[in-house]
C-alpha cells in the first residue's frame, strides 16, 4: 500500500524517481522502512521510518517543495508528530558490523544482477580457482564456528565429509528455523538468498558434493518463493547446473519443504525426513558427514554459516578474525524480541555485551520499565539475570554463563515477567515438539510441564523445586538429542536466578 502510495502520487506529480524493492533490513521496529535518495543533493539517503500511505504522499510533496533547493531542511522534517531521523543518526547503524547482513534492504533479492553488480559471486570466481583443500584450510585460518547453535569448527565438517569415501556427496542447508522469536534465517533467505547459495557452492567445491538441498520450514513460503526463484535465476546464468562458470564443475540444488517440527532441525531427523520417514534423530556415529544423506556423506550447514563464506573467501582469514573474539571469530546476528524498545534484527561483532546489544544497540527497555533477565538460545537456552549484562555474547562465554549462542534468539523481558510463567511457556513448546522416541523426554518434559502448570496456578507444593531440579537433570541426561538435553535449561537457569518467584509460588500460592 505504502509503495503503490508513493507510485501514484509521483504519477500525479509528474515525478520521474525509481522505486527500488528490496528485503528487509531488520529494523522491525522501523518498518515499512522507506530510504530516499537524491543523487544531486550531496547528503545521505534519508531513512524515513514507519510510512504509511499517507505520509508516502506528504513525503513526496515535501520534496518537490524542498527537495532540490533545500535538502537538509527536509532531514530535520517532521511528518505528523514524528521527528524524521537520518541514516547516520540511528544508534543500530553505526554500533552494528554488518557482514551477512550487509545486502539486506540494499538489494532486490528477485534479482540476481543486482547481487552480481554488488561483488556477488565474486568469491566463487576465486573459490573456482584454487584447490579444494585451500578453501578448507582458509575456512579454518578464518575460525569460522557453525551459526547454528553448537559453534562447531566448520572446516573440520567439511574436511571429514571430503575424507569420507564415495564420490557422490551432499550439502544441506538447515533452514529450518524453528526457535520461538527466531528469524535471522527466514530474513537472509528472503532478503539476500545469492549469498547463502554462494556459500554453498563453495561448500561444494570445498568438500567435493555434486548436489545440494535447501531444508526450509513450510512456514516461510516467502522464503521459499523467493529461495526457489534464486535457484533458478542461478541456474540460467550458469552458476547452477552443469560445468558452472566453464569449470567443468556440475552442482545444483533442490529444495525441501519442512513440515515444522521443530527436532528436524537436529541434523539426523532433518536427513529422515528428507528421506521420507518420520523426522526422529537417530544415535551417532556414524555422523551424518560419514554416512548422511541416502548413505552418502553429507555435510549440514546453517543458513548464517555458509552467508559468512563468501566474505571471508573475499577478504581473508585475517579480516574475519579482525571481527570478534579470539575464540569466536566474526559477527553474529540476533534477533531482538520482547520488551525491548527497538526489536528487530542486529548484526554485531562476536564479544559485544548483553547491555550494549540491548540498552545501546535496541534502546534498551520501553515504558521506563527495569530490566529482568533475558532468553538467549531459544528454547533450549537460558534465562540470564541483569548481573549477567556485562557478558560478552560469543559461543563460550553464553555456555559459561548457563545460557548458550543457539540459533541467535533473543527475548527480553522487563520487572513485570514472572520467570515461572516464562519457564512454563518454553516447556509447553519443547514437551510438544519431544518426538517421543526416549522416555525421559516424552514423559519427564511431560510431568514438568504439569508441575510447572500447576505452580504457575498457585497450587505449588513443598518440595516442588527439588523434584523440578532432580527430573530436570534426569531429562538433560537420559534423553539422546539436544532438545531433550536443553529442555529444562530454561527451568533450570531460572531456579539458579530466580528461586525466590518459585518459593512465591509455593508460598503465597500465587
Ligand atoms: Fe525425540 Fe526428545 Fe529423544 Fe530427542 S530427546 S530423540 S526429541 S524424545
Amino acid at each position: 500500500e505504502t509503495q503503490a502510495a508513493f507510485e501514484t502520487a509521483l504519477a500525479e506529480q509528474g515525478v520521474e524517481a525509481h522505486i527500488h524493492t528490496v528485503g528487509c533490513m531488520g529494523h522491525c521496529y522501523a518498518e515499512p522502512v522507506v530510504v530516499i535518495d537524491h543523487p544531486d543533493s550531496g547528503f545521505p539517503p534519508i531513512l524515513y521510518p514507519k510510512i504509511t500511505p499517507d505520509k508516502a504522499k506528504m513525503l513526496v510533496k515535501l520534496f518537490l517543495e524542498e527537495g532540490d533547493l533545500c535538502f537538509e531542511h527536509i532531514m530535520g522534517a517532521t511528518v505528523e508528530t514524528e521527528r524524521i531521523p537520518s541514516v547516520t543518526e540511528l544508534a543500530r547503524f553505526n554500533r552494528e558490523k554488518r557482514v551477512i547482513m550487509n545486502r539486506c534492504g540494499r538489494i532486490d533479492p528477485e534479482q540476481i544482477h543486482e547481487y552480481i553488480a554488488d561483488g556477488g559471486y565474486r568469491a566463487l570466481l576465486e573459490a573456482l580457482c584454487q584447490p579444494p583443500e585451500a578453501l578448507i584450510d582458509l575456512i579454518e585460518a578464518a575460525g569460522l564456528r557453525g551459526r547454528g547453535g553448537a559453534g562447531f569448527p566448520t572446516a573440520r565438517k567439511w574436511r571429514f565429509a571430503r575424507a569420507a569415501s564415495g564420490a557422490d556427496k551432499r550439502i544441506i542447508c538447515n533452514a529450518d528455523e524453528g526457535d520461538p522469536g527466531a528469524y535471522m534465517d527466514r530474513t537472509l533467505l528472503e532478503s539476500n538468498p545469492h549469498q547463502v547459495i554462494e556459500g554453498m557452492l563453495i561448500a561444494a567445491i570445498a568438500m567435493g558434493a555434486t548436489r545440494g538441498l535447501f531444508y526450509v520450514r513450510a512456514e516461510y513460503p516467502l522464503a521459499v518463493r523467493i529461495l526457489t526463484q534464486a535457484v533458478e535465476q542461478a541456474r540460467q546464468n550458469g552458476v547452477l547446473g552443469k560445468n558452472i562458470l566453464g569449470s567443468g564443475i556440475d552442482f545444483d540444488i533442490d529444495l525441501f519443504q519442512g513440515a515444522g517440527v521443530f527436532v528436524c532441525g537436529e541434523e539426523t531427523a532433518l536427513i529422515r525426513s528428507v528421506e521420507g520417514y518420520r523426522g526422529t534423530p537417530r544415535h551417532r556415529p556414524p555422523f551424518p558427514v560419514q554416512r548422511g544423506l541416502d548413505g552418502r556423506p553429507t555435510v549440514i550447514n546453517n543458513v548464517k554459516t555458509l552467508a559468512t563464506v563468501a566474505p571471508i573467501v573475499e577478504n581473508g582469514a585475517d579480516w574475519f578474525r579482525s571481527i570478534g573474539t579470539t575464540d569466536s571469530p566474526g559477527t553474529a546476528v540476533f534477533s531482538v524480541v520482547g520488551n525491548v524498545t527497538q526489536p528487530g534484527l542486529v548484526e554485531v561483532p562476536m564479544g559485544v555485551t548483553l547491555r550494549e546489544l540491548i540498552f545501546d544497540i535496541c534502546g534498551g527497555i520501553p515504558k521506563k520499565k527495569k530490566f529482568k533477565a533475558v532468553q538467549i538460545g531459544g528454547p533450549s537456552g537460558g534465562c540470564l539475570p541483569a548481573d549477567f549484562l556485562d557478558t560478552p555474547v560469543d559461543f563460550d562465554a553464553l555456555t559459561r554463563a548457563g545460557a548458550m549462542m543457539g540459533s541467535g534468539g533473543m527475548v527480553v523481558m522487563d520487572e513485570d515477567t514472572c520467570m515461572v510463567d516464562v519457564s512454563r511457556y518454553f516447556l509447553e513448546f519443547t514437551q510438544k515438539e519431544s518426538c517421543g522416541k526416549c522416555t525421559f523426554c516424552r514423559i519427564g518434559t511431560r510431568h514438568l510441564l504439569d508441575m510447572l502448570r500447576r505452580l504457575t496456578r498457585g497450587e505449588g507444593r513443598e518440595g516442588d523445586i527439588e523434584q523440578l531440579e532432580t527430573l530436570s537433570r534426569a531429562i538433560k541426561t537420559g534423553s539422546l538429542c539436544s532438545l531433550g538435553k536443553t529442555a529444562p535449561n530454561p527451568v533450570l537457569t531460572s531456579l539458579t536466578y530466580f528461586c525466590d518467584e518459585y518459593e512465591a509460588h509455593i508460598n503465597e500460592g500465587r
